[in-house]
């Protein structure tokens, strides 16, 4: 049973800090470290989804939606590893 409640809020506060554009200072890679920690942090130690977390924004952080690769295709929310397997 996954922590749906905690996933989607996190989903909400991260898009509340991009909307207010808390991440404009950072680069790219700084930002995906900052993504993929929180992820980890919110799948390891609270049972949350990733897709759940991500979900509507891991493109505009460039991150595969499923395994959290480095994904710079902005048509794509799967890196292309991801979307071979995925199809
Ligand atoms: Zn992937």
């Amino acid at each position: 049973m996954s922590n749906h409640a905690g996933s989607y809020m996190l989903n909400e506060v991260i898009t509340i800090l991009d909307r207010h554009q808390a991440f404009a200072g950072m680069d790219e890679t700084a930002l995906r470290a900052v993504m993929r920690e929180i992820v980890e942090m919110a799948k390891n130690e609270y049972d949350c989804n990733q897709g759940e977390i991500l979900e509507g924004v891991a493109q505009q952080f460039h991150l595969c939606y499923y395994c959290l690769a480095d994904n710079d295709n902005p048509a794509d929310e799967l890196c292309p590893t991801c979307r071979v397997d995925w199809d």
